[in-house]
């Protein structure tokens, strides 16, 4: 019998996914939080969620979003693997993370309402099972500004101070995240399963990530095969709109790659200043794995590992399933290039991809230190030579440009400046605003949440969003860990 979604007053939460591929998940409690007190709070996805904004501000509200839930409603922390920095963890799962429950949004489309810093869990390991203030609201404005840029990702519904101070190299606020997703189902959910042996249950996980995520791929011929191309799809797609707005994610573990195509984990990501395939900001990424450039090859890489998990149930003939898988694989390349290039020719106002035109430009744009997301809105504008130390290879290079461009060149900028932000959460203003919410000032966290919401729209006022670090800012550094 189909047991009931559990009632609150503000969601109808289910737990389909723990009732249909039980073994990768335990029922556990979060930890009780002393003074939870919101700092942020998603009006927007909170009404998409069919919730009442007021509703959650409200003590029972409040308390919902650091995990105090009503009688009879199990909260669970999911089990997965992964490959970290190319090493295999076998048992990674959430440590300091639980699922409150699956809610259909307005739109109809079932949600994860997942918290992150809701105290240890059988997968916690050495970790304390907290996060804290500065990174659970970077993971707000992060998913915010992709939102904003139209690019697949989670988005936080909150983030509650707890009161609590946690220890990390110094005494920081503590901070619980409540963050919405189309699913938690990861590669690395698929490695644990495939890991485990229990071929009921790794069949189990792929038809419910089939009738979550990809319901078409139940008709086909083989229903495994069908539900791995969508998701290399995907994520040709995520990479292709990550790479063209400048976003390094900086830790693109297995564990961090879903399998709805979202984009997950907003640890040490950040976006690149000038343009440089090189650039890492991650403290930990030493030998470059996740820069910038590299990130396509990782997905692809990641995939891989999903595809080696889904090969016993592809084809019970190891070589025949790792040929077709190999195939499907294959289709990434072919997808991100198609994506990237039509991309970069929109970002040009190009009617067409010109692939020695945009080659020849991003070495321009390299060797001269060019700021990757001004340089679009100036050129659309007229004034990108201003960017360039040495102007003239840009002019004979926009000279090139010029005559591959429509007649009504108005057009062409408005549709360059619909895809090119304005707005992205520069370093220097995202480390600033986040250093004094951590002091308990919120102001500049919500002016630089409210530029980044609407990257396109170019509004007064906010033209300081718009610049890279000052020059003698030292290099820009992201932390794991958080
Ligand atoms: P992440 O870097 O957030 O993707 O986390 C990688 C793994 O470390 C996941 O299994 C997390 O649940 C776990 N983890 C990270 N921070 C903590 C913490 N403070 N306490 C317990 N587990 C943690
Ligand atoms: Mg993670």
């Amino acid at each position: 019998m189909r047991k009931m979604p559990t009632q609150t007053t503000l969601f109808r939460f289910d737990d389909s996914y723990a009732r249909a591929v039980s073994g990768l998940s335990v029922p556990w409690t979060a930890a009780p939080v002393p003074a939870p007190e919101p700092l942020v709070l998603n009006n927007d996805l909170a009404t998409e969620l069919g919730a009442d904004p007021a509703a959650l501000r409200e003590p029972s509200g409040v308390g919902l979003l650091v995990g105090q839930v009503p009688e009879g409603t199990t909260t669970v922390a999911h089990a997965y693997a992964g490959h970290q920095f190319g090493m295999y963890a076998p048992r990674l799962g959430d440590g300091r993370a639980l699922l409150l429950g699956e809610v259909i949004d307005t739109h109809g489309r079932r949600r994860d309402l997942h918290l992150k810093g809701s105290g240890r869990t059988p997968f916690a390991r050495e970790g304390d099972g907290k996060a804290v203030v500065g990174p659970m609201l970077r993971e707000y404005l992060l998913g915010e500004a992709m939102h904003g840029l139209g690019i697949p990702t989670t988005r936080a519904l909150s983030v509650v101070a707890t009161g609590e101070r946690v220890f990390r190299e110094r005494e920081l606020p503590g901070a619980v995240l409540c963050r919405v997703a189309a699913s938690h189902l990861r590669v690395g959910t698929f490695q644990y399963a495939a890991a485990s042996g229990d071929h009921e249950l790794l069949r189990k996980l792929a038809d419910y990530a089939i009738e979550r995520h990809y319901p078409e791929a139940a008709g086909a011929r083989n229903p495994y095969l069908a539900l791995l191309a969508p998701v290399v799809q995907a994520q040709a797609e995520l990479m292709a709109s990550w790479m063209l707005v400048g976003f390094i994610h900086g830790v693109m573990n297995t564990d961090n790659m879903t399998i709805s195509g979202e984009t997950i984990d907003y640890g040490p990501c950040a976006f690149i200043d000038t343009f440089d395939p090189g650039t890492v900001f991650s403290s930990i990424d030493h030998a470059g794995r996740y820069a910038y450039g590299n990130q396509p090859r990782i997905a692809q890489w990641n995939l891989a590992r999903l595809a080696e998990a889904l090969v016993p149930l592809i084809d019970e003939r190891v070589e025949a399933a790792v040929e077709a898988a190999t195939d499907v694989l294959g289709g990434f390349a072919e997808r991100y290039e198609e994506l990237w290039s039509e991309g970069m020719a929109k970002k040009l106002g190009l009617p067409a991809p010109n692939p020695e035109l945009l080659a020849d430009l991003l070495e321009l744009m390299h060797s001269q230190h060019v700021d990757f997301t001004r340089f679009f809105r100036a050129l659309a504008a007229g004034t990108a030579r201003t960017l360039f130390t040495d102007p003239e290879p840009f002019d004979a290079w926009a000279k090139r440009r010029e005559t591959l461009l429509r007649a009504d060149r108005e057009a062409v900028a408005a549709a360059m400046n619909r895809v090119n932000p304005a707005y992205i959460p520069r370093n220097h203003r995202t480390e600033e605003a986040l250093a004094k919410a951590t002091l308990g000032d919120m102001g500049e966290f919500h002016r630089l949440l409210d530029a980044v919401s609407r990257p396109f729209d170019e509004r007064p006022g906010l033209d300081e969003f718009t610049h890279p670090a000052p020059p003698g800012c030292p290099p820009h550094v992201t932390y794991c860990g958080t």
